[in-house]
């Protein structure tokens, strides 16, 4: 992934160095609502990335030890990591092989008494099925929490994805979408929930530094909790309001870009690309393929384009065959373990042209061939 990243963006840094507020002040409250209003949520409460917000979202649930948290092995480890941060249980779900995501099924599969809540990811900017699981967990008693890290400019069911979700928590790393060079947002319907995530992103003090400081009276604030410092800066908060701009431009070059994709793999047996679901569009953040009975192993396939210049990467993680989730009780995760091993992903940026694409493809249906 090639951040988009302009003059605008270089000018906006500039002048929050010049204006002397750098550490979370006015721009990231503009941000906050800003991307609040972009998703459909209530509030918009910005932290250091999306691994410390999925952090936050645990906590706000009060999840901790004893619990269980079910989780997809099939994503980036930070989304398993958020679960042991609190002390809770990770525990792997399968995916549906179209999507990458967590169904209803796949859930109730490994739901015991003790899950207390799921982390489930809108999977390289393809949604999961966001009306069914909500309800799924609503009926089950668990919470909720939306890894919508890759899932800026993606929709289900007509709305952005994210939108109505008890918590949601998002990324601005680089590689994603929009980026901030680190950051993440947190964004929940609830007032009273915001506050207590400020408050909890903020060493759990009653009054943040903004408000201090915009106080013409003495303030004396108060520690109601035993919390973090997962704040944004201004510096990158303003790099962020730039790049709010630009989602809509990008996710709509993306998809055409994922279109010419399609049109020209379509030729080819034996390569499933990833598609929007039936209930909602992604954003391409990962333009996936898997490989289903083509001839040339996948990394073999990797080694192939590497050698001709072309920068494709392994399918998605699952973090139940790293060494850091070795001790986690053996789980038959065939679906998963599929995705992982047997797809990649294809270069998909800004800066992609056709011929990019023609050389790419031509590759694989040479390939294709052998
Ligand atoms: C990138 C990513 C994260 C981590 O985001 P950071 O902002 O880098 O902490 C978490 N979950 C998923 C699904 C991701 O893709």
């Amino acid at each position: 992934m090639i951040p988009m990243l302009g003059e605008e963006e270089a000018q906006a840094a500039a002048e929050a160095v010049r204006s002397g507020w750098v550490a979370q002040g006015p721009r990231v409250a503009k941000f906050e609502q800003e991307f609040a209003t972009l998703v459909g949520a209530g509030h918009g409460v910005a932290v250091s990335s999306c691994t410390t917000g999925l952090h936050l979202a645990l906590v706000l649930l009060g999840v901790g030890p004893g619990d269980e948290v079910i989780v997809p092995s099939l994503s980036f480890i930070a989304t398993a990591n958020a679960v042991r941060y609190v002390g809770a249980t990770p525990v792997f779900a399968d995916v549906e092989l179209a999507t990458g995501n967590l169904t209803v099924d796949t859930i109730d599969a490994v739901r015991t008494p003790r899950t207390r809540a799921v982390i489930a990811v809108h999977q390289g900017g393809v949604p999961f099925d966001t009306v069914a699981l909500r309800k799924a967990t609503d009926d089950w008693g668990i919470g909720l929490v939306e890894d919508a890290a890759c899932a800026a400019g993606s929709t289900a069911y007509g709305q952005p994805a994210g939108a109505g979700a008890t918590v949601a928590a998002w990324s601005f790393h680089p590689r994603k979408v929009i980026t901030t060079g680190e950051g993440g947002m947190v964004t929940v319907d609830d007032a009273d929930q915001a506050a207590r995530l400020r408050r909890l992103r903020e060493h759990g003090m009653n009054v943040s530094a903004a408000d201090r400081h915009a106080s013409k009276q003495p303030v004396l604030e108060a520690y109601l909790e035993t919390a973090y410092n997962y704040r944004m800066t201004d510096i990158q908060a303003a790099v962020g309001l730039v790049q709010l701009g630009r989602l809509p431009g990008l996710v709509a070059q993306r998809r055409e870009l994922a279109a010419r994709y399609h049109e020209l793999l379509a030729g080819i047996d034996g390569l499933v690309p990833v598609r929007d679901p039936a209930y909602g569009t992604t954003n391409y953040q990962s333009f996936w393929v898997l490989l289903d009975g083509f001839p040339v192993a996948r990394d073999e396939v990797l080694a192939e384009l590497a050698a001709r210049g072309v920068s494709a990467r392994r399918g998605i993680m699952a973090a139940h065959l790293e060494p850091a989730y070795a001790d986690v009780a053996p789980v038959s995760l065939p679906v998963t373990e599929r995705l992982t091993r047997e797809s990649l992903i294809l270069p998909l940026h800004h800066a992609l042209t056709a011929d990019d694409q023609d050389y790419i493809v031509g590759i694989l249906r040479e390939l294709a061939g052998r």
